[in-house]
């Protein structure tokens, strides 16, 4: 989609830090990352987010790129979390859908 930052960052045109990717799906760091593993798992066709149609192989090929990203990472045992904020509530700022996953330390209560 014209303007979105991360159809460019799945395009190359934008560079971004890669952790995995594969015909489906990137994962790259967060510009401002939050625990000492921040990556954001993106499909590279646009969606806005989780209520929109998105296709149950590219959710799939989604939840195959958080273990690849864990294990790239080696954070597979020590364990991780997983956010899509989703619309206005959730202060999503980026309306391309992604998944954060965090980890790499103890990341605390929050709200969860
Ligand atoms: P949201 O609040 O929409 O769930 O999160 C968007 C995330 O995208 C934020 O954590 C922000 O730091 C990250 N982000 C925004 N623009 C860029 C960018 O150009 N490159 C990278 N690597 N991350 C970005
Ligand atoms: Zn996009």
């Amino acid at each position: 989609m014209e303007g979105c930052v991360f159809c460019g960052i799945a395009n190359h045109e934008i560079p971004s830090t890669v952790v995995y990717e594969d015909d489906q799906v990137i994962a790259f760091r967060d510009l401002e990352p939050v625990a000492k593993t921040h990556v954001l798992v993106v499909p590279k066709e646009h969606y806005a987010n989780l209520i929109d149609d998105v296709p149950a192989d590219t959710l799939a090929a989604m939840a195959n790129a958080v273990k690849r990203v864990a294990e790239a990472d080696g954070i597979e045992g020590s364990g991780f979390r997983v956010i899509a904020n989703t619309g206005d509530d959730a202060g999503q700022t980026v309306h391309h859908l992604h998944w954060h996953v965090l980890g790499g330390e103890p990341l605390g209560a929050g709200l969860l």
